[in-house]
């Protein structure tokens, strides 16, 4: 994170003074959770914090993570849209639970491979693959 907190600052400072406590308060929980959060949620936890944040501050905020590549949006479909912090967005697969919408990550260099394999055999050149496993997470089974 050292790396991009500097620069991090600079994106702020470029942003402007106005609402950056608040901005700089989203920001922190957003990157130091490190959870795929959808807006709501990200909003629910802030306000705990500062019950004066909005829902479209927080909304705005997470836009311009994505804007400034701190950020990745990711739609596991049309009512569960989550953001997740770019710094661990190295390669991962998730779980995605139909119920809660919980989502789990996991990385399985098997998986990987076999992938690979699979492109070979078709002499296809893979840039980048998503694989989402749609299910009930262990408490929604109850
Ligand atoms: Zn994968
Ligand atoms: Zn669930």
């Amino acid at each position: 994170m050292k790396e991009s907190g500097t620069s991090l600052e600079n994106l702020l400072k470029r942003e402007g003074k106005k609402n950056s406590t608040k901005r700089n308060l989203i920001i922190n929980s957003f990157l130091l959770d490190d959870r795929h959060y959808s807006v709501e949620e990200l909003h629910q936890r802030v306000k705990e914090l500062n019950p004066k944040i909005s829902l479209s501050t927080v909304y705005r905020t997470l836009k311009l993570l994505t804007a400034w590549g701190l950020a990745y949006e990711r739609r596991f479909d049309e009512k569960n849209i989550r953001f997740e912090p770019a710094h661990q967005a190295e390669h991962h697969d998730h779980l995605v639970c139909l119920k809660c919408g919980e989502i789990l990550e996991f990385k399985d260099p098997r998986i990987e491979k076999l992938q690979e394999r699979v492109a070979k055999r078709y002499k296809f050149a893979v840039l980048r693959h998503k694989l989402e496993l749609y299910g009930y997470c262990r408490r929604c089974q109850r």
